[in-house]
């Protein structure tokens, strides 16, 4: 059976690049009809963030992902916490204490610094020594005996094979040649990231691990330790980097924020999954020119691993509107989707616009509004701007100087007997009443305008009573009438 994990350090929120390797884990899980696990990698106690692990929770189950295996979701190789696992962490590296692939390091801070700041000196990246590999069993009795603080290290062999990388194919880092061991036990008995991750990942029967590129040299080291256990490790791929469309970093100002913050200004997720997984392959082919919007369960079926590109995969920002845009006028197609966003959007106007009690929120007229801005509208939140607060706020105090009354009831009257209101022919119609009532065209608009929105300004007045629909323009026309 398969089973992956997404292994999250709760030292910041899901971002992009996050929530993409978690996504692929969990649509290589579906696929395969196997688990997905989520494991909080806590063991840097520095850098936690409070809140961290709900929020990042929060955050996949909105995107759709489920959980199998995890912190509150049950499972039977927990706690998925490392910090709660530390009893199994000390155990393993007893064991490579013993056969001999770790040792103890009692260099001191100071000595570690010197060391860094000689390489520097001689533009040498920095790396630790070794020293401590070579102390006899005498030496280290003593300095164990004064009770001298110590860490543990990883001997890292030169008996590295190729990385057989399910994404890059064959890969080979010699990392023995280029890094100095590795602590995987700091003096304070926590682990470090390389050792729980064995740990962890071997004893939940983890058999595929996908992540990030970030991670590549960091395996080689991974796949040592798991020949020190004498274990059998997991096949391993990793995803590449995720980058702008001209291919820089993925920066805070194009759009890498925060998976909540997504949320907040009124993206789906289900378009928001789409637009992550349209870099970087994985799926049938899809056409650029022509956006499709996939659900989950289709996106499982279509994941091949194989698929998955090994270049930078590049995010087109312009996807993730046209992506909203479909699911909104997907949603719109569906009675009880329709009606959650009529609920929505009657609570984004009473939020946009808290001191007015006669907002136009009936169902009818939002559900018209909907189906007229499903095709312009990117967002629901697009809705409230000032520009549209004649969707809402009904006009006060219109002064009607350019029509009589029995102007004004004729004009009702042929509103009224219209079928088709739509703009060109709303157009047409008053254009036809101006020159009937020898009323100049633009006072006719102007009047109009004030009726229908209180504002000089906005949409083509025939475009806003398309919007509006009928019945709304007729009761607003004939209110300012009363
Ligand atoms: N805790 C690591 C991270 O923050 C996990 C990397 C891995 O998947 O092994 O991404």
């Amino acid at each position: 059976e398969v089973r992956v994990r997404f292994a999250p350090s709760p030292t910041g929120y899901l971002h992009l690049g996050g929530l993409r390797t978690a996504l692929y884990n969990y649509l290589f899980a579906r696929h395969s009809g196997g688990k997905f696990l989520l494991r909080i990698e806590d063991t840097d106690q520095t850098r936690l963030v409070p809140g961290a692990t709900e929020r990042l929770i929060e955050d996949l189950l909105w995107a759709g992902i489920e959980i199998d295996e995890g912190p509150g979701f049950g499972g039977a190789h927990g706690p998925y916490i490392q910090s709660q696992r530390r009893e199994l962490y000390s155990q393993a590296v007893e064991r490579l204490l013993e056969n001999g692939s770790a040792y103890r390091c009692f260099c001191t801070e100071r000595r570690l610094d010197l060391l860094r700041k000689d390489a520097l000196r001689t533009r040498q990246v920095p790396r630790y020594d070794n020293k401590c590999r070579h102390l006899t069993p005498e030496q280290v009795q003593q300095q164990l005996d004064k009770g001298a603080p110590y860490c543990i290290r990883f001997k890292l062999t030169s008996h590295e094979e190729p990385l057989q990388d399910l994404i890059y194919g064959s890969v080979q880092h010699n990392v023995s040649e280029t890094e100095g061991d590795p602590v995987i036990m700091k003096s304070d008995l926590y682990p470090t990231y390389h050792l729980a991750n064995v740990v962890d990942d071997h004893l939940m029967g983890i058999t595929h691990v996908l992540r990030g590129v970030e991670w590549q040299i960091s395996t080689t080291k991974h796949l040592l330790l798991y020949k020190a256990f004498d274990w059998q490790p997991p096949q391993f791929g990793h995803l590449p980097l995720l980058v702008n469309a001209d291919g820089s970093k993925l920066s805070k100002r194009q759009g890498d924020i925060g998976i909540k913050q997504f949320r907040d200004r009124g993206y789906f997720p289900t378009a928001l999954i789409n637009y992550i997984i349209s870099a970087g392959g994985g799926f049938e082919h899809r056409s650029h020119s022509k956006p499709q919007l996939y659900s989950m369960q289709s996106l499982a079926e279509q994941f091949r691993l194989e698929r998955v590109n090994a270049h930078p995969s590049r995010l087109n920002a312009e996807l993730l509107n046209d992506y909203n845009q479909l699911e909104l006028t997907a949603r719109l197609a569906d009675p009880l989707k329709r009606k959650q966003l009529v609920a929505h959007v009657q609570q984004l106007v009473q939020e946009a616009y808290p001191d007015h009690s006669d907002l136009d929120l009936a169902e009818s007229h939002i559900e018209a509004v909907l189906h007229w801005s499903a095709q312009r509208l990117t967002l629901l939140q697009d809705l409230t701007s000032s520009k549209l607060s004649f969707l809402w706020v009904k006009p006060t105090q219109v002064v009607l100087k350019e029509l009589s009354p029995a102007q004004w009831q004729q004009l009702l009257q042929q509103l009224q007997a219209e079928s088709n209101f739509h703009k060109d022919q709303l157009n047409e119609l008053l254009k036809g009443f101006a020159k009937a009532a020898s009323i100049k065209f633009p006072a006719l608009m102007k009047t109009l305008r004030g009726a229908l929105s209180g504002l000089q300004e906005g949409p083509g007045v025939a475009e806003m009573m398309e919007i509006l629909g009928k019945d709304v323009v007729l009761q607003r026309l004939q209110e300012s009438l009363d």
